[in-house]
């Protein structure tokens, strides 16, 4: 289907962009790479009046490893899946690399996929685990939030009327750590059907100092396992240690039946998906290189 009539707006700089949303009103949205936003339009299930294109705005995809990790908000997955400097943290590339197909990876961003905040997208409970901040302009200026408190529910973040998201800061991790993103997916071009996000830091004892445990896919949002995280802290990352993962996912996990599955199959899941994630992040913290894959099923 073809979406509905609506005026095309080419912004020359963030600052005009928010400007040219303020001024055109709740009608009103930003393109970046279309790939959530023109499905939903062709859809009629989304009818904009104006679109407002952030493609042009130059200085707004880069990677840049000064301290954190610097995203821009326009930068494609596909970038991020081949960037050396995301090495550091490979739960990026874990992440970006299995979004969607080449397709929808050379299109969609990472700041797109924020704003959007699919409960089903990948990004959230990765940047979650690694404790990012967005970085946004609105007309009130700029601001930088912590990512727990920019994902407000499904499909709703902290951003106000015409402010905009400009960068993900990922902060650089400590010494010892390691992470990583697993999904369980269908298909390559599916929304994943569970996933789990995991980063650790290990003491010079191989003990577990500091873990963060956050689901994809199983609530709303994605969703913080404390009880995960607690097995994890201050002991050995042994088979019991594993089991009581497993079981604080499964416990947490709050899965709905649907075409993906059952909810008792994605708990299932989440719990095996929960051991893979610590597994590999506790190797990629002693320092060996995992290649992590998603499951298909
Ligand atoms: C077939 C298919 C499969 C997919 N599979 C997956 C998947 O497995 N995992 C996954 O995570 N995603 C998946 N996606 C979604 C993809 O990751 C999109 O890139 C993402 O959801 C939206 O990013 P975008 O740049 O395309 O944003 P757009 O579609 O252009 O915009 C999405 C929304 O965000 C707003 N917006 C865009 N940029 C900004 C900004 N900088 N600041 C504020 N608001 C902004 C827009 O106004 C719009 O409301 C899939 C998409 C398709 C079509």
């Amino acid at each position: 289907m073809y979406p509905g009539a609506f005026a095309y707006h080419r912004a020359k700089s963030y600052s005009e962009a928010v400007s040219q949303l303020r001024e055109l009103g709740e009608d009103a949205k930003f393109l970046a790479g279309g790939q959530s936003l023109i499905p939903l339009m062709k859809l009629r299930l989304s009818t904009p009046g104006h679109l407002v294109d952030l493609n042009f705005i130059p200085e707004t995809s880069y990677i840049r490893t000064n301290g954190a990790l610097r995203i821009g908000a326009m930068t494609r997955h596909s970038l991020i899946a081949a960037s050396p400097d995301v090495a550091r943290s490979p739960i990026l590339q874990d992440c970006a690399a299995g979004i969607a197909d080449p397709q929808v990876r050379h299109m969609g961003t990472i700041g797109g996929s924020l704003a959007e905040a699919d409960p089903t997208g990948d990004w959230a409970p990765v940047l979650l685990a690694t404790g990012a901040t967005v970085k946004t302009l609105g007309p009130a200026g700029e601001r930088s939030i912590d990512i727990a408190e920019f994902i407000l529910d499904a499909y709703n973040t902290a951003l106000q009327p015409a402010e905009l998201v400009t960068e993900i800061a990922v902060p650089k991790p400590a010494a010892r750590s390691g992470s990583a993103y697993i999904a369980l997916k269908r298909c390559a071009p599916v929304y994943a059907s569970a996933s789990v996000a995991v980063q650790i830091t290990l003491s010079d004892h191989d003990t577990c100092s500091d873990a963060h445990v956050y689901l994809g896919v199983l609530g709303l949002t994605a969703t913080r396992v404390p009880a995960a995280e607690e097995a994890l802290q201050n002991g050995p990352v042994d088979g019991n240690t594993m089991e009581k993962v497993r079981q604080a996912v499964m416990d947490t996990a709050e899965p709905t039946s649907d075409m993906r599955g059952s909810a008792e199959y994605k708990r299932q899941a989440a719990g095996t998906l929960a051991k893979l994630a610590v597994e590999a992040a506790v190797r990629r913290a002693r320092g060996e290189h995992v290649e992590v894959m998603h499951l298909y099923a």
